[in-house]
Formats: structure tokens, C-alpha cells, sequence
């Protein structure tokens, strides 16, 4: 580095600063449009456009189609031409097959989990369960998804598994749960919020069965509750 020269450091300082605040206003996009898309708050099927989000975002347009075409790749969202982009179906198929693969890697570490936390202090992991609580009574939908993300990764990551936690949050990301908008105010979005907290339970006291069970209830939310289809209610003491 030549010290004499700081306008030119200062410079490109600048520009890098740029690029990264656009690359955030790309993500701050894709996720806000993510979380619509997966509870429900923009409908299946409903086309949206560039030049109107850009409007709400308050953004110029490229970080927004920058945005769609992530969205693309994930299979949100399919082009329309000369019109924008429609938000894709949820295919019945697919979600099931997501469900399968989350049961198959989510439940079963609880006992590592529940290794890990017992009688140990779940303050950390409370303050997270009263987030996706308090997001859940406020209606707030991509701050109950991003809480109840952090919150199940942040569990999952105790078993020392870099991996598993990438795979289950690229799944999390995949999990389309469009019913969750018609759960506004019910006992059914309060009762699956206050799960995390049942859950911590089970983990505090050691009980890795338990747990495992619970993991497997709450999951399957996704193709219940969370999909606008009413469950049983013994189906936990099954
Ligand atoms: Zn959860």
C-alpha cells in the first residue's frame, strides 16, 4: 500500500462499501419476498412485477430482479413473459418428499441435542422459543421464519455438525408453509410457537426420546397446520 496516496485507499474503500450494500439490498429483498412466498402473504399463483416491487421495497429495480431470478432457482417463483413473475404452486409431492428428508435428519439428533442440554442453562435457547412466540402474536411472519430458523439451526448445530446444519437450513429455505397466513391469531400458531418451549423442556431434562417424538410432531406441521389442513389433535399421544 502506497501511504501517501489515502484519496485513492478511501476510494476503493468506497466502492467495496457499494458493492456490499447492494449485495445486502439483493438478500434484504430475496428474503422479505421469501418469507411472503413461503407463509402465504403472496398467494400461490399471484403475479408480481419488477417495477412494483421495486415501488414497495423503495429500491431501484436491479436489486429486485436480481432478487427473482434467486427466487427462480428455488423454484418460488416462474417467469412470465412480458409480464413479471408468478409465484409458483406448492406441489403436494414435493413437500412431502421434504418432510420425509427433514424427519429422517431433524428428530433423530435430538438425543446428541438433549446430551448436550441436560440440566444445563436453556437461557440462550428461551429468549430464541420467545421470539418465534412473541413474532407468532404479532403476525410477523418473516420474523417468525427467521426466528424459528435460528432457533432450530442453533439446536441442531450443538451436535458439532457443520454439514447437517447447512442441509437442513438449505431445507428450511425450501419449505414452502402457505397456511401459516390463514393461521392469524389462532390457537393453532400460538400452540406450535409454544412447542419450542415444550421442547427445551424435554432437552433439559435429558429426554432424547421425548424430544425426538416432538420434533417429529412439529415437522409435520408442514403438512398440517402450516398447509391450511386441520390436524388431529391426539396426534402427539398417538
Ligand atoms: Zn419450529
Amino acid at each position: 500500500m502506497v501511504y501517501g496516496d489515502w484519496g485513492k485507499v478511501a476510494a476503493r474503500k468506497h466502492a467495496i462499501h457499494e458493492v456490499r450494500a447492494e449485495e445486502n439490498l439483493r438478500s434484504k429483498v430475496e428474503n422479505s419476498l421469501a418469507a411472503a412466498i413461503i407463509s402465504g402473504e403472496l398467494a400461490q399463483g399471484e403475479l408480481v412485477t419488477v417495477p412494483a416491487l421495486a415501488v414497495r421495497f423503495a429500491v431501484s429495480a436491479t436489486p429486485v430482479r436480481e432478487a427473482m431470478l434467486d427466487l427462480e432457482k428455488r423454484g418460488f417463483v416462474e417467469p412470465v413473459k412480458n409480464k413479471g413473475f408468478r409465484v409458483t404452486e406448492v406441489g403436494t409431492e414435493g413437500l412431502n418428499e421434504l418432510v420425509q428428508i427433514r424427519c429422517l435428519l431433524e428428530p433423530p439428533v435430538m438425543h446428541i441435542v438433549a446430551e448436550h442440554l441436560n440440566g444445563a442453562s436453556l437461557a440462550s435457547y428461551r429468549a430464541m422459543a420467545d421470539r418465534i412466540v412473541n413474532t407468532a402474536a404479532k403476525v410477523d411472519f418473516a420474523g417468525y421464519l427467521a426466528a424459528d430458523s435460528a432457533f432450530h439451526l442453533a439446536l441442531i448445530k450443538l451436535t458439532g455438525n457443520g454439514r447437517l446444519v447447512d442441509l437442513v437450513s438449505e431445507l428450511r429455505k425450501q419449505t414452502r408453509m402457505v397456511g401459516l397466513v390463514g393461521l392469524r391469531n389462532t390457537e393453532e400458531l400460538e400452540k406450535s410457537a409454544l412447542e419450542h418451549h415444550e421442547l427445551l423442556d424435554l432437552l433439559g431434562e435429558g429426554d432424547g426420546v421425548a424430544a425426538e417424538k416432538l420434533m417429529v410432531h412439529h415437522i409435520g406441521h408442514v403438512l398440517g397446520w402450516w398447509a391450511g389442513i386441520v390436524e388431529a389433535d391426539d396426534s402427539l399421544n398417538a
